[in-house]
């Protein structure tokens, strides 16, 4: 991720070759991006999904992955053809029982024409039949298909899918999810929402698991290995499955004494969001020598590296807080990353002050003194930050500093009524950051443009008068680190390689 994203036009003309019968003449070719200008070749046009089954068989020896994927979507125009988004091999496609036509393009387009041309709000039912390495397969020059000594995990953003399943590759078009994964006896695999069941047969066991709530294509994940599996329950209801490679070495204790409490920390969220969005809480943390963690939806990744300095709840408050901010409520574009990570490290700021570790008041004059006027820092506008920044440390420090300015703009009964009704109000959508803004001016009933302007779009650090109207860095003197800062500052590289 966070690769600039050269957009050649080479796709859409061949894509215009593809031969429309004449009697279809208003039936066009599904277009290969869904419409987000960060990325213009992710997700596509003219379907919409409302269900994945993916079936698989994987050999963790040599990595070969198998299998079929069966898609439910509903035409959104006339399509004389559509495109998936994909790497692997395919060996059979069918449109609604019919074998179609298929051909591989561009970076990573799976171009499908069925037999007969597909009429707007047609319900279609999606076979496709693949196989391959992942490991062998990229895109742009890079891969986000992780290999580990007994498995391999599926867990980035904004791309992940393409290494194991054909999808419509971004987070507008949210579906529900059957994986289920047949592997070797002995190796485990872990997934999205509740194990519905496990069978062995012939030396392999098949992983049956089920989210039933919306989930993004990037929010999919998939691991197999060698894992111990933990369950219980939280205290407000919310069933936990974390998982645990059995080689996390000198890391196992701290990754344990972060994540087993992630019922408790589910539950202390939900005083701040409102209820737990999902069926299923939890965490794994694969044998990888990747450093960030993922908000993958209901089992989030962790690297072992999180754990190298001691536990870390901190880490696990971030990832969790985007099951409300990022997960339940999606962005509509890439360009609004501020309404998850922003939030996600408010989070952190609270829990810091829960923790007497410093207060969310404390850590925003930190950030903002911090950082002088000519640091580059303040050049990256959380709100519209660009392909190239959409990760950037800006994006989480000065995104919670808004945060903390809207805050102290609209006081505390008003901000914390937006922070839980929020995640009400869009559950289970999408939304942008303009939607958030219109949101926070109608409970605070203050106008706000001005203020999301100041702290989120404009490329400069604001000046002394607004901090000071926003009660930010009011003292003269250089805000004091605060002690939660470190581990803050480390969840910066949750997104990055
Ligand atoms: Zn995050």
């Amino acid at each position: 991720m966070h690769r600039r994203i050269l957009a050649p036009c080479a796709l859409a003309a061949a894509s215009l070759l593809l031969a429309i019968p004449a009697s279809a003449a208003s039936f066009a070719p599904g277009a290969p991006g869904i419409g987000d200008p960060y990325y213009p070749y992710y997700g596509n046009g003219g379907y919409d999904v409302s269900h994945y089954d993916v079936r698989l068989q994987y050999r963790p020896a040599t990595d070969e992955l198998e299998g079929t994927t069966t898609i439910l979507a509903k035409t959104t125009q006339d399509l004389s053809s559509f495109d998936l988004d994909f790497l692997l091999d395919v060996s059979e496609v069918r449109v609604n029982g019919t074998k179609a036509a298929f051909t591989a393009s561009g970076e990573h387009e799976l171009v499908v024409t069925p037999k007969k041309p597909l009429a707007e709000g047609t319900s279609i039912t999606v076979v496709v039949r693949y196989g391959g390495v992942p490991s062998t397969k990229s895109a742009y020059g890079f891969s986000t298909w992780h290999r580990t000594p007994d498995g391999a995990v599926a867990a980035d953003e904004p791309e992940a899918a393409w290494w194991w399943y054909p999808s419509n590759d971004h987070p507008l078009d949210k579906a529900t999810y059957d994986v289920s994964v047949a592997v070797p006896d002995g190796i485990q695999v872990i997934s999205n929402g509740t194990l519905q069941s496990t069978s062995s047969q012939l030396g392999w066991t098949r992983w049956n698991w089920r989210e039933n709530k919306p989930q993004a294509t990037y929010l999919t994940t998939l691991a197999v290995g060698r894992f111990d599996i933990t369950t219980g329950t939280s205290e407000g209801g919310i069933p936990v499955v974390n998982a645990y490679s059995k080689d996390l070495g000198e890391n196992d204790g701290a990754a344990r004494a972060s994540v087993e409490r992630t019922g408790e920390l589910v539950d202390w969220l939900s005083e701040y969001f409102g209820p737990y969005p999902f069926g299923s809480a939890g965490g794994y943390v694969p044998d990888t020598t990747t450093g960030y963690a993922l908000e993958t939806q209901t089992r989030v990744f962790y690297s072992p590296r999180q754990f190298a300095r001691g536990s870390n709840t901190s880490v696990v408050v971030h990832e969790l807080a985007h099951q409300w901010y990022g997960d339940s409520v999606s962005v509509k574009g890439w360009k609004d990353i501020w309404l998850n990570e922003g939030f996600a490290s408010y989070a952190q700021w609270l829990w810091s002050e829960h923790e007497g570790e410093g207060t969310a008041q404390e850590l925003a004059d930190y950030v903002y003194d911090s950082h002088p006027a000519d640091d580059p820092f303040w050049t990256v506008a959380p709100g519209d930050p660009g392909p190239d920044n959409q990760f950037d440390a800006a994006v989480y420090d000065r995104g919670a500093l808004a945060l903390q300015a809207l805050r102290n703009e609209i006081g505390d009964d008003a901000f914390f009524a937006v922070l839980k009704g929020w995640p009400k109000k869009h559950a289970y959508g999408n939304a942008s950051v303009a939607d958030f803004q219109r949101y926070a001016e109608q409970v605070s009933g203050k106008p706000l443009a001005a203020l999301f302007d100041t702290w989120l779009f404009e490329p400069v650090k604001p000046a002394a008068p607004a901090a000071r109207t926003a009660s930010v860095a009011k003292a003269a003197t250089v805000a004091a680190q605060p002690k939660s800062w470190k581990k803050i500052e480390a969840t910066h590289d949750v997104h990055q390689h």
